[in-house]
């Protein structure tokens, strides 16, 4: 039966915000007693890929803990765990008759489509869906009518952002410290026997014991389940934050590029799993990091470092994602077309770097932004894999991996399968970037000067293949002119050398 006066809010699993506008609006013009909360675990979803187990029960411990919170202040909450989203909203308003429903837009494309152009009709019931207010870019967007195929470079982007929220800027209107950018300072090794600072972890209470247990029972999934201490709930997302403005800010611009064969974070924020949550807010984030550079406790190339990833990169990519949806799913600029090899699901290399970095993604679904970029997806273009099995990859090995944000980052920044429109140019490297980065290179059976031989390095080998079979489209990229000036030291005999080499090993990969 349906009752006139009540209605419904449906919160999404990586909408945990303080202020939700859906509960916010219904309850300012309905009225607390009025108003249901329901949150759907969808079995459906998680089957469809082997999720990271880390990941599957973040997202539910997450969203029961919220739950919980919300009927701690008094809601009314109806948590269903259904094939389908919409078997669970039905089941919800069969129960509740509720005259209408409130949510807040999904931060995906095909979930904002399914709720702007089929819930109303398939509940039979009105919808109202508020803009989403996880993102800065929802509510200034630095280019609202972006030219198609036009490149926008994430810099001006950025610096729209900073002058408009008025982040790190002079009364004047200037950047301060006199400059936009401090990456230069940004980029260093990570000196031996510097003392890396640890992650806080939370031991998980009673909710997620039973989650894991869940999910153990299930079978579903990828990676390791156990020793999961990530934090669930708003407070252990803010003291993780809070640690890290303490204890790694003042150091995380240097080496934020660094990688270590001991380390898996640096000094990285390991943020990225709460915020893409809701239970963390950028621009709350950003602030207290500036207040840290105006309080002197850290330095401006840290700070502007964090706050760039913050308002500028995260941002910039969400904006890539609308702007480029849905036809970039079928970019392959490249022509990658080889599956994912086997070893990425087992992580056993000979490569010490991909060793390493694979084995972190099992254990913890998480390596830091220049393993992802240098590492991972460079290895993934160079060797030709096809661009939405890497994606897919990608979305279940990663704990904080969501469409928006993979799509953009894995199809745009890091396989440049649109040809160059989210990065201006393919971040591919040899054996020689992830050296001068890193320690891997240094106990590898490998050696990272050669590019063929039985010793040579598989990244070298692929570097040299990938310029020599695609030396026509390099060329026409302005930003590749060195890598490709150095195919004019390599001799027909070293040419055919390397293309021999390269063959063999993507036959074997
Ligand atoms: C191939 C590839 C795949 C990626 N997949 C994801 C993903 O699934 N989920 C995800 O959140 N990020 C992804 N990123 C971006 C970035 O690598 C992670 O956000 C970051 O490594 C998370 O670790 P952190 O919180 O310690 O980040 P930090 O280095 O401490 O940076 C601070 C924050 O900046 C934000 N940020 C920085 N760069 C980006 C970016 N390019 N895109 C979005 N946010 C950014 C994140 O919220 C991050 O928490 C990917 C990057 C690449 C190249
Ligand atoms: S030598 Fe090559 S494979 Fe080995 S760690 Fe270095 S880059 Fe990786």
């Amino acid at each position: 039966m349906v009752n006139k006066h009540r209605v419904s809010i449906w919160v999404l699993g990586d909408q945990l915000l303080n202020k939700h506008p859906a509960i916010e609006a219904a309850e300012t013009t309905h009225g607390r007693g009025s108003v249901r909360i329901v949150m759907v675990e969808s079995l459906r979803r998680v089957r469809r890929l082997a999720y990271h187990r880390k990941k599957l029960v973040l997202i539910f411990s997450a969203m029961r803990h919220y739950a919980r919170r919300l009927q701690t202040e008094g809601y009314v909450v109806d948590y269903q765990q259904t094939e389908t989203f919409l078997e669970g909203l039905k089941a919800h308003i069969f129960a509740h008759g509720s005259a209408h429903l409130y949510t807040m837009a999904a931060s995906t494309y095909g979930g904002r489509r399914f709720q702007e152009a089929r819930l109303a009709d398939a509940l039979d019931l009105p919808v109202t869906v508020l803009p989403n207010t996880q993102f800065l870019s929802e509510h200034y967007n630095p280019y609202p009518d972006p030219t198609p195929g036009k490149r926008y470079v994430m810099e001006h982007f950025y610096r729209a952002m900073r002058r408009h929220f008025r982040l790190l800027i002079d009364e004047a209107g200037d950047p301060v410290g006199g400059q936009w950018n401090y990456d230069k300072l940004n980029r260093k090794r990570l000196p031996k026997g510097l003392t890396l600072p640890e992650i806080p972890r939370f031991p998980p209470d009673e909710i997620t014991l039973k989650v894991m247990k869940e999910i153990e029972d299930s079978g579903e999934g990828f990676g390791k389940l156990a020793g999961f201490d990530l934090a669930v709930t708003r407070e252990q997302a803010q003291a993780a934050f809070d640690d890290f403005l303490t204890r790694r800010l003042a150091d995380f611009g240097p080496y934020e590029d660094a990688m270590s064969r001991d380390h898996t974070t640096l000094f990285h924020s390991v943020l990225s799993p709460y915020l893409n949550l809701g239970l963390l807010e950028p621009l709350n984030l950003a602030r207290a990091a500036e207040d840290r550079y105006r309080a002197k406790t850290s330095p401006i190339n840290s700070v502007e470092g964090f706050i760039r990833q913050i308002i500028g990169w995260r941002e910039f990519i969400y904006w890539q994602y609308w702007r480029t949806m849905p036809d970039i799913l079928m970019a392959n600029f490249w022509g990658g077309n080889r599956p994912i090899p086997d070893w990425f699901w087992h992580g056993k290399t000979e490569m010490n770097c991909l060793q390493h970095v694979l084995s972190r993604v099992l254990e913890q679904g998480y390596a830091h932004h220049i393993e992802r970029l240098m590492v991972l997806s460079n290895f993934c273009l160079l060797a030709g894999l096809d661009p939405i099995a890497v994606k897919d990859w990608f979305t279940l090995g990663f704990i904080d991996a969501y469409e928006w944000v993979m799509v953009p980052n894995v199809l745009g920044m890091g396989l440049n399968a649109d040809g160059g429109i989210i990065a201006t140019k393919p971040y591919i490297a040899s054996a020689n970037y992830i050296n001068k980065m890193s320690d891997y290179c240094q106990s590898c059976g490998y050696n990272q000067k050669k590019r063929t031989g039985p010793q040579a390095c598989p990244f070298n080998t692929l570097y040299w293949n990938f310029l020599i079979k695609k030396e026509e489209l390099l060329r026409a990229n302005p930003r590749l002119g060195r890598n490709v000036l150095g195919l004019r030291y390599l001799d027909d005999a070293e040419r055919q050398a390397v293309i021999e080499q390269g063959e063999q090993f993507l036959e074997n990969l």
